[in-house]
């Protein structure tokens, strides 16, 4: 998925006015977070703003709104099984490199 900058960086309200960017924060992996804010001052968004995200290449993956940021990613009981086994699967493998390590020690 994927969203273009015309439309990313308009007001999430309404769509009807165009973000200003207050703010590009460049990422480790190439890409930017951009904070905008709406040039509409009694807009919740003048002063909360938004936050645009792009990727090295120049491409937008999704909105980030905070206030949906949190419903999105909320744990459902499949998603908590999935990260306690991929956390038991770490915890294996770390000890298990613990374990290699210290016999290559020995040596
Ligand atoms: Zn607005």
């Amino acid at each position: 998925m994927s969203t273009s900058w015309d439309e990313a960086s308009r007001c999430p309200r309404d769509g009807q006015y165009q973000g200003k960017v207050v703010k590009r924060a460049p990422q480790r992996e190439g890409g930017q977070l951009i904070t905008l804010e709406c040039p509409e001052t009694n807009c919740e968004y003048h002063t909360s703003g938004w936050i645009v995200q792009t990727r090295a290449d120049g491409s937008i993956p999704d909105k980030i709104d905070p206030r949906t940021r949190e419903r999105r990613f909320a744990p459902t009981p499949m998603a908590h099984a999935r990260r306690r086994a991929v956390l038991d699967a770490l915890e294996e493998q770390v000890a298990s490199e613990q374990r290699a390590g210290s016999e290559v020690k020995q040596f």
